[in-house]
């Protein structure tokens, strides 16, 4: 047996707890390998070779020594929105559309929750752009505040579907330095069919409007592209394969640095309930239907590389970095792990992409129990 991935523990804001190694065989394509859950080891194992425990990582089990804090603040800044998504959480789970959040709740929040040094601060909707002028009116306020104090000035980030996003915004975000996830379903067909305005007409030409304003903004001013390129997909004809590649092929076009393609059904709320096509089905019935696409694509990803391209879908990079790293993360998302979401009428939440996590109110605080659960 020989192990892949020796690089040393990075994280030491962890405990670990020495245990026996629990190790898992499994196939890509042709090639056997053996991956020791607990230490994150990976070991190629030649055919007909024994599987034999000793010498592999004693580091095993590990735990998380510090209490959860708060480091990411997300604003709900609007429940509103121009569009009608066909998957959207927001739209099935929220009665109220049009609840907006005041420039004074985000201060309040802020007060409350700010972590001291670095911290991340993002908006999210509904779609953030509507609510504009409050996000500008906080960020300059920030900024102001971080400069005059001599404090290090905070990370900013907008997921929006793009259609809003002028000369001007994408200018002024570009200046400071804002990070952005765009949503964005596939072509223009994908998209226009998963991605309506409330009329029923696409929003493919203005999303990529937006977006190109985007890029060339932080281009201008030399700054690395910042922006993620997001599509979505539900039960009704995914295409991940072709999603996948036409959202690469902008990114090698400079538009954006980053791809992520994700389900609509699976670990999120969005669809569950509301789409009558995996009622009933379990989670691992759901993953079953898009599992051969998944193939193609983890093979188009591959000859990507081979061929000497920077292909990136963030779902397999993400897992495929971790082992390589031995990066440990209690898990991969930050709902309850120092990431919080505040919407209108100063609703917590645990993560602002699911409507059943609710955690506890600005007026009232973090339950911290259910933040732990
Ligand atoms: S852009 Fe986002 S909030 Fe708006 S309808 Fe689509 S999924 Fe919902």
């Amino acid at each position: 047996m020989k192990q892949i991935n020796k690089q040393s523990l990075k994280n030491l804001n962890i405990q670990f707890i020495p245990a026996k190694p629990q190790m898992k065989k499994v196939k890509v394509w042709d090639q056997d390998f053996l991956y020791d859950t607990n230490s994150m080891a990976l070991y190629t194992q030649a055919e007909n070779e024994e599987t034999k425990l000793e010498g592999v990582d004693e580091v095993s089990f590990f735990e998380k020594s510090n209490e959860p804090q708060e480091k990411h603040i997300v604003f709900q800044a609007t429940y509103a929105c121009n569009l009608k998504c066909r998957y959207c959480f927001v739209e099935n789970h929220y009665c109220n559309h049009t609840n907006t959040l005041t420039e004074d709740e985000h201060y309040v929040a802020l007060k409350k929750y700010q972590p001291s040094g670095n911290y991340r601060l993002g908006w999210f909707g509904g779609e953030p752009l509507l609510n504009w002028e409050v996000i500008f009116k906080v960020t300059e306020k920030l900024f102001k505040e971080a400069k005059d104090n001599g404090k290090q000035l905070p990370k900013c980030h907008i997921t929006s579907n793009g259609v809003l996003i002028t000369e001007e915004i994408a200018n002024y975000c570009a200046k400071h330095n804002f990070s952005w996830i765009i949503s964005l379903d596939g072509p223009e067909n994908i998209h226009d069919q998963n991605r309506p305005y409330r009329d029923g007409q696409g929003s493919f030409k203005e999303t990529m409007r937006g977006l190109k304003y985007l890029a060339e903004a932080y281009k201008n001013l030399n700054k690395s592209n910042p922006i993620t390129l997001r599509a979505t997909f539900d039960t009704v004809s995914p295409d991940i394969l072709e999603t996948t590649k036409f959202l690469n092929e902008l990114m090698y076009k400079g538009l954006a640095s980053h791809v992520s393609v994700e389900p609509s059904c699976l670990g999120e709320g969005c669809s569950v309930g509301t789409d009558k096509r995996i009622e009933g089905l379990k989670i691992a019935e759901i993953r079953a239907l898009f599992f051969p696409q998944y193939q193609e694509t983890a093979k188009w990803f591959l000859k990507e590389v081979q061929e000497g391209r920077k292909p990136s879908i963030h779902h397999f990079q993400m897992p495929l970095q971790r082992i390589y790293d031995r990066d440990y993360a209690i898990s991969e998302c930050g709902a309850g792990m120092g990431y919080i979401s505040v919407g209108p009428l100063g609703k917590i939440c645990a993560c602002h992409r699911e409507h059943k996590t609710e955690m506890g109110s600005m007026e009232n605080g973090i339950d911290k129990i259910k933040q732990a659960k």
